[in-house]
């Protein structure tokens, strides 16, 4: 049977480092993180020191221009540790939420967000799912309406990784609740923690992967810079597709 295409020596020689690390650095502080139900700071910026957060991110930012092998690896060694908490929050910050920054937001809030998010001074999270909106993306309520240089935003966002720890959120909104189809009105803000109206309400139990967070957040007429918008307006869905 062909090897997957991770499996080079370059990536196996990658992969034994990182197991070292997760020995040393992550394994005998699996169950206190798992009582604990989140991930302390020091995890995320002991994981951006050597280079395990965001390894596709171009160096000029902080990254190592890896390709995605590497990712597939340490998403596979943090599996291995059983502890599918730790894998899932690194994840959502460095394969999904962030690359999404990379890809949609404006050239100074790039190299505003991005470097932290490298050394793990900036952990991501991404906000789609609502109490009445789970698979179907398209009949989320959130909505955000602009008022001068501003969205003001107002909705619920639930079973958020990474929701209670992160300094910077992926949020899917409402710009259009008009829009046919209703996907169309789709669009995605980047909202920094701290933010008044942005409440991270809750931690909420769950049956397994204890050492992540899982939120549930409130946004309460959130005034979101228009500059923030990433991408174009509408076209939210359709990046949360690609
Ligand atoms: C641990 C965890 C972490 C999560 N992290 C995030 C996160 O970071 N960000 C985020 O936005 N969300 C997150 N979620 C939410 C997750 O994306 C949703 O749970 C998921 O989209 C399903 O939505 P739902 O739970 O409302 O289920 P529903 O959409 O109500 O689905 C319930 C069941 O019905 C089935 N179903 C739904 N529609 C159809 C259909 N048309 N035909 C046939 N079957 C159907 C589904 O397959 C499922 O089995 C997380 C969830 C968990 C459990």
């Amino acid at each position: 049977m062909a090897q997957p295409a991770y499996r080079t020596a370059e990536l196996e020689q990658f992969r034994r480092a990182f197991r070292d690390f997760v020995s040393a650095e992550i394994t005998p502080n699996i169950s206190e993180w798992e009582s604990r139900g989140e991930l302390p700071r020091s995890f995320w910026q002991a994981m951006g020191r050597y280079g395990y957060l965001c390894p596709w991110l171009e160096e000029s930012l902080g990254g190592s221009n890896a390709e995605f092998g590497y990712s597939v690896v340490i998403c596979e060694e943090l599996g291995r540790t059983g502890a599918m908490g730790i894998q899932t929050a690194v994840s959502v910050h460095s394969d999904i939420a962030a690359p999404y920054i990379d890809r949609y937001a404006a050239e100074d809030l790039r190299r505003r967000w991005l470097p932290g998010c490298a050394t793990g001074d900036i952990v991501t999270a991404i906000a789609m799912t609502e109490p009445g909106a789970g698979s179907d993306l398209a009949a989320i309520r959130t909505s955000a309406v602009l008022d001068g240089d501003d969205y003001v935003v107002n909705g619920q966002k639930t079973f958020i990784t990474n929701g209670m720890s992160c300094d910077l959120l992926v949020l899917a909104v409402k710009t259009d609740p008009a829009a046919e189809p209703a996907h169309a009105g789709i669009s995605l803000l980047a909202v920094e923690a701290g933010t008044p109206g942005f409440v991270k309400a809750r931690k909420l139990d769950k049956m397994g992967q204890h050492a992540g967070d899982t939120g549930e957040l409130f946004f309460e007429d959130c005034r979101v810079p228009r500059s923030h918008l990433l991408g174009e307006e509408g076209k939210g869905f359709r990046y949360l597709m690609e």
